[in-house]
């Protein structure tokens, strides 16, 4: 792992990200999240594979930003763009389309992709629990949950660590979410 190549990844995804927030209340920088995806997989997948660690970093550029897979390319090499696209959705399909898709497709995925895949779900379950987007129901964070667990079935058996960790954020959050109980929309 060499860390002037992550840390290249990081000062350009920051770039990108620069002016897109996260969802919830307080609107937090949105670089937050890729570099909590890495951390997952860095610290708690025991993930050691560069290319898999800055795809992470990387991981919304393409479908979030006006980054191309051309520059993902030429900047960090083919491994690592074949990756970040295998994780991007087809933003000119309607919403209900594309989180279907991720469904059907996910079992499809490289088992690199795959774990990737789990500690982007991980790492938004963590912030529906603690920062969740402003406004939603409970309706809507159970259903984003049980969306998750349904694309997640299709990325298991490639690392047993993320396997489990997703179980165990799934069913805290569950737990987590039925505690609360003041949610909006109740
Ligand atoms: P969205 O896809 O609109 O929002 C979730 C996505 O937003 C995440 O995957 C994450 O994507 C990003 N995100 C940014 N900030 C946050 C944050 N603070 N916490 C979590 N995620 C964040 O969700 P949906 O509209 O699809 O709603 C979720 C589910 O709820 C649906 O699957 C549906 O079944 C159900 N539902 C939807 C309703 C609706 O009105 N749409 C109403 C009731 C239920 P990324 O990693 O790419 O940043
Ligand atoms: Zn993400």
């Amino acid at each position: 792992m060499n860390i002037v190549h992550f840390l290249s990844a990081l000062e350009f995804a920051a770039e990108k990200h620069k002016n897109q927030k996260r969802k919830d209340a307080e609107a937090s920088p949105y670089i937050n999240h890729p570099i909590a995806v890495a951390k997952i997989l860095a610290g708690e997948g025991g993930v050691t594979d560069e290319s898999l660690l800055i795809a992470a970093i990387l991981h919304d550029t393409v479908e979030d930003t006006a980054t191309t897979s051309e520059e993902l390319l030429a900047r960090f090499g083919a491994d690592v763009a074949a990756l970040v696209g295998e994780v991007t959705d087809d933003k000119s399909l309607p919403k209900e389309r594309r989180k279907e898709l991720q469904i059907i497709n996910a079992p499809h995925k490289s088992a690199r992709a795959k774990q990737l895949k789990i500690a982007d779900k991980i790492s938004n379950i963590r912030d529906i629990v603690s920062s969740p987007p402003a406004e939603w129901s409970m309706a809507r964070k159970r259903g984003y949950l049980h969306w998750t667990n349904q694309v997640v079935e299709g990325c298991r058996g490639m690392n047993e660590l993320l396997d489990r960790l997703f179980d165990v954020t799934l069913t805290e959050a569950g737990v987590s979410l039925a505690s609360g109980g003041v949610e909006k929309g109740q």
